[in-house]
């Protein structure tokens, strides 16, 4: 037996008992020839203390850092003064009465005992090290808590787990597919999943009914943000259900587990408010908006429809519209200050801003000289606007101002510490439109994916102007990200056939591609809808980690690396025979 006790688990109640215990050396300490040594384990820390004329004496002087002891001793309450209230085990110490070195560890890359900062490269290289700290173990630990919950619940709720394949065929979530050359067929190809959509659908025409898996999806997408090639999902999925059965189930699951498994984090609002997407951008500028804080948009085009300024004029006879916000106490904000929020927001594709200070010795700012008295009166009685405030205009297409406006938002928001981060506002973002225009490709797109059930009461709609049609899509969102999409499916083959029509595909390749989903839906697929909301992220939010890579145990570098393993690297040339592949690299 290596252990009797976890070190973290001893208490003053052990006092005079002989405990065997093995573990990591934390930090070792020398005080005139009484030698301590912290010794960690996964449960936490205990202080050995070995004194001169201990037969342990040598070795507990000997070892350094990360070596890996095994150590008997007496549990005994420290001497008073000692004592460490920072320390569950802070009361007593261990009278070390023999010690084995079970492994010696070199000099570190980096500290375990100290949260310094290291970089993030050498961390990742060092992944098993970096692991033994405390931070990285406490978010091991709630990712741990968090499927576990989501599988508990989901099991009461009358839902199974299912294993579906990872290698299986392209299943579009709108990123490229990671292939895997098949070396039995030759030239032929697996594609990892982007999501088990599919496969979950076929599920529930195969009766499954309520199915959950905590799922591993790929999407080589191009290297940017807080991204990962392979991430986590809940992904499951219901059948005989309408869009608010799939809602009133997560928002039970996630209403429940926050309090259990991140009792310090507050849900902002239960029932979760419901907004249409586009509510959601007139209002926050986002389809997923930070709800924790006020700082809404405007839209202010009702109050210069008979403005003389040029650009408000031009704006507004071009179809276009003029939006606000009103950031409270930035009245007195500097030429230079206003400069760099103009820089911004033409980095978010505006034109340009006009600003309005309503400071305490009057109006200021590039719309002080074109404002009339009535439209100042207007911007107070309609918009809220008041002294204090750094009004922020922008004239443009409804898209651009948006877009502008909610990232100005939420530049405040970090800026002047609007939100709470122990607060957690989820939302329920719905009624999406159905389709996106891709300008490069000058194609429909599916906004979330071909097997959404577009609204059917907009199919008529279908031929004649597929912009308008929404869609039975839903997503949930938390504190400015999007934390799950879902849908209601479309269970009938001659709706399913018309959306890939119109996404452009050719009927030989939908029969290619999608056949099997078809011709499952001809053999009595049941209504059914579901969600994914992704794992990762969640507990990033719950840990107050700032990336995704914090909470997952091997994640991929930025640039999407494996740096302990080296991945991905080169095949031997006998793999790649046996795949029938030949590589040829790009000119540099
Ligand atoms: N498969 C979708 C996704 O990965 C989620 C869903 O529609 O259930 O986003």
């Amino acid at each position: 037996m290596y252990k009797t006790h976890g070190c973290g688990e001893l208490r003053l109640a052990h006092t005079g008992e002989t405990v065997q215990l093995a573990g990591w050396v934390h930090r070792q300490r020398d005080h005139g020839g009484v030698t301590f040594i912290d010794l960690r384990d996964r449960s936490g820390i205990v202080q050995i203390v070995a004194n001169p004329g201990n037969p342990a004496v040598q070795i507990i002087q000997d070892a350094r850092s990360e070596w890996v002891l095994q150590v008997s001793g007496v549990v005994r309450r420290r001497p008073e003064g000692a004592e460490n209230p920072n320390l569950p085990t802070g009361e007593i110490e261990v009278e070390v009465t023999a010690c084995e070195v079970l492994n010696p560890a070199r000099p570190l890359p980096f500290m375990i005992n100290k949260d310094e900062d290291t970089d993030e490269n050498v961390r990742l290289k060092y992944r098993y090290l970096d692991l033994r700290r405390e931070r990285m173990q406490r978010n091991l630990i709630l990712r741990h808590k968090v499927v576990k919950f989501m599988r508990d619940y989901l099991d009461a709720q009358g839902f199974i787990e299912v294993e579906t394949p990872i290698l299986f065929k392209t299943t579009p979530e709108g990123a490229r597919d990671y292939l895997v050359p098949s070396r039995v067929h030759p030239g032929l190809f697996y594609a990892l999943p982007q999501s088990p959509q599919q496969l979950k659908q076929l599920l529930m025409v195969a009766g499954v009914d309520r199915y959950f898996q905590i799922a591993r999806c790929f999407r080589d997408e191009d290297l940017r943000g807080d991204r990962q090639p392979e991430f986590t999902q809940l992904d499951l999925e219901m059948s005989f259900v309408h869009r608010d059965d799939v809602l009133a189930l997560v928002e039970g699951l996630f209403t429940a587990m926050i309090p259990a498994v991140a009792p310090h984090k507050k849900l902002l609002s239960t029932p979760w408010p419901k907004l249409s997407y586009t509510e959601a951008l007139e209002r926050y500028g986002s389809d997923k908006p930070d709800l924790r804080f006020g700082l809404e948009l405007h839209d202010a085009s009702g109050i210069f429809s008979g403005s003389s300024f040029m650009v408000f004029q031009n704006t507004l006879k071009a179809g276009g519209v003029i939006k606000l916000i009103a950031v409270p106490g930035c009245a007195d904000y500097t030429r230079k200050e206003v400069d760099d929020l103009t820089t911004f927001a033409k980095e978010q594709g505006a034109k340009g801003l006009a600003t309005l200070a309503l400071t305490a010795e009057g109006v200021k700012g590039t719309a002080q000289k074109f404002i009339t008295p009535a439209e100042l009166d207007a911007l107070k009685a309609q918009a809220g606007v008041k002294e204090g405030d750094l009004v922020l205009f922008v004239a443009d297409t409804k898209a651009v101002a948006n877009k502008t406006l909610g990232a100005l938002r939420l530049l405040f928001r970090d800026r002047l510490g609007l939100a709470d981060k122990n607060t957690l506002a989820f939302a329920w973002v719905v009624d999406f439109p159905m389709f996106e225009w891709k300008e490069d490709e000058q194609k429909w797109d599916a906004a979330h994916h071909p097997f959404t059930m577009p609204q059917l009461s907009d199919l008529a709609r279908f031929d004649t102007d597929p912009g308008s049609i929404l869609s039975d899509a839903y997503d949930m969102v938390c504190n400015g990200y999007e934390m799950a999409s879902g849908s209601i499916r479309i269970h009938r083959r001659d709706i399913q056939f018309k959306i890939f029509q119109l996404l452009g595909l050719k009927e030989e390749d939908i029969q290619r591609k999608f056949g099997h989903m078809l011709e499952a839906f001809e053999y009595g697929a049941p209504p059914h809808g579901g969600m994914a909301p992704g794992i990762d992220r969640l507990v990033m939010l719950l840990a107050d980690e700032p990336n995704i890579r914090e909470v997952i145990a091997f994640p991929k570098n930025q640039a999407a690396r494996d740096l302990m393993a080296d991945a991905p690297s080169p095949a031997s040339d006998k793999q790649l025979d046996e795949l029938h592949i030949r590589v040829e690299l790009p000119e540099e």
